[in-house]
């Protein structure tokens, strides 16, 4: 499997769309104590130019969160990395690299209510609402697109193409 040569959406579409969401958020979270929350790994590329791009002060943190091999129909999720600044009270900004069944990121929502924080938002740089299975709608979207499998932008294929600045779809060959 290899990367298309033509990006889908190219480098400056996608910063275009980041500063585009970072002001929309700005305004929408202002006051609001805000922790801008990447999952790990896909999420951390988009989240780190989100957060820089946005004008309200924030706090940093992460969540890794982990499908159970072969254990997908149940969506069980684990998670490997959890965020240590307190989150009770404040607004956590999920930021994923991209949406599709929705299993993950209605188990991080799950998880992260469990800290009381005074809201859960989701943004989301791609979304694939065709491969829904667990109803998620995110507040924030960068992109929607169709079915196939990208790369680039934090998406791997097999740990390669996260440091792609653009997206690309993944070929046969
Ligand atoms: P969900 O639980 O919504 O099905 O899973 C979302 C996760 O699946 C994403 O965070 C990502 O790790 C992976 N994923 C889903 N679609 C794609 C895709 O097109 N490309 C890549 N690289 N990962 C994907
Ligand atoms: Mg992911």
């Amino acid at each position: 499997m290899k990367r298309s040569n033509e990006p889908l959406i190219d480098a400056a579409a996608i910063q275009q769309r980041v500063a585009a969401l970072a002001a929309e958020i700005s305004t929408d979270f202002a006051g609001q104590d805000v922790v801008v929350l990447p999952v790990l790994k896909g999420g951390v590329f988009f989240g780190v130019d989100l957060a820089r791009a946005m004008t309200v002060p924030v706090q940093l943190d992460f969540i890794r969160a982990r499908s159970y091999e072969g254990d997908r129909s149940t969506g069980r999720v684990e998670f490997s990395i959890e965020p240590t600044v307190p989150l009770r009270g404040k607004t956590v900004l999920i930021v994923e690299d991209i949406l599709d069944t929705g299993r993950t990121a209605s188990a991080i929502v799950e998880r992260l209510l469990e800290s009381e924080p005074e809201a859960v938002e989701l943004c989301v740089l791609l979304d694939k609402p065709a491969g829904r299975v667990v109803p998620m709608s995110p507040r924030f979207v960068g992109f929607e697109i169709e079915n196939n499998f990208v790369v680039g932008y934090g998406l791997d294929y097999n740990e390669q193409y996260r440091q792609l600045s653009a997206i690309y779809t993944l070929e046969e060959r």
